[in-house]
């Protein structure tokens, strides 16, 4: 069996969490989101989490020694032994260079989604408290107001998603976190798909990316 180590790369708001949860059962590997860990490790309020708490409640990037540590561990469980797919991480070309001696991506998915569509989304989205599950108030509501369809848990707003702290996200992706769509062109690994429609269903841009990870897992011709 070949393992999928697969990475989305995009901005904040380009729809990785909820494309990567929809894509994990078909994949069969789960969905590493770095954003999760680190709030699951502020719920849990330990002491790193209180204090990774200060930059992420500012949309700061914490700490990629930190960053790179938690991951880890998370890959150490056996349920990613076949692979996972990433969101959120790398964030930093830093994070990759270490990350390319942990393990070996094997293909990495570019969501091209322009600012305009990213800040609309951001200040509409509703996530379960309990769950986790991702919501729209403009494009993918909830069937009952701020109840989730799956577990019934409750809706919230993240902290971060308000407009000033959305825009310093932004500015930090542009910064930071584009330079790694070079990266790893450069290393042939690079794959587009683009998203720039706010009403095109995110089951459409889920087929685009299992067409693009089709083609990948197709045996090359001799
Ligand atoms: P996200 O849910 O991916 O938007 O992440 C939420 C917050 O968690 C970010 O604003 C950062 O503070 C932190 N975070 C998530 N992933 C990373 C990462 N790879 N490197 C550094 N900080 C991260």
């Amino acid at each position: 069996m070949i393992t999928l180590k697969i990475v989305l790369i995009g901005p904040p708001g380009a729809g990785k969490g909820t494309y990567a949860s929809r894509l994990t059962s078909t994949l069969g590997v789960p969905h590493i989101s770095t954003g999760d860990i680190v709030r699951e490790e502020i719920k849990a309020q330990t002491k790193l989490g209180k204090m990774i708490k200060t930059y992420s409640d500012k949309g700061e990037l914490i700490p990629d020694e930190i960053m790179i540590k938690l991951l880890a561990e998370k890959l150490r469980k056996p349920d990613c032994k076949n692979g996972f797919i990433l969101d959120g991480f790398p964030r930093t070309i830093k994070q990759a260079e270490v990350f390319d001696r942990i393990s070996k991506i094997n293909l990495v998915i570019n969501l091209n989604v322009p600012d305009y569509i990213i800040i609309q989304r951001l200040s509409n989205r509703l996530v379960c408290r309990r769950c986790g599950t991702i919501y729209n108030k403009l494009t993918l509501k909830p069937k009952r107001d701020n109840v989730c369809d799956k577990c019934d848990g409750e809706l919230y707003q993240r902290k971060d998603d308000n407009p000033k702290v959305i825009q310093d996200r932004l500015n930090i992706y542009r910064k930071k976190t584009e330079p790694l769509i070079e990266y790893y062109k450069k290393k042939n690994l690079l794959k587009n798909v683009r998203c720039d429609d706010l009403k095109i269903p995110p089951e459409e841009i889920v087929e685009k990316i299992k067409t693009v990870i089709n083609q990948f897992q197709k045996p090359s011709k001799p």
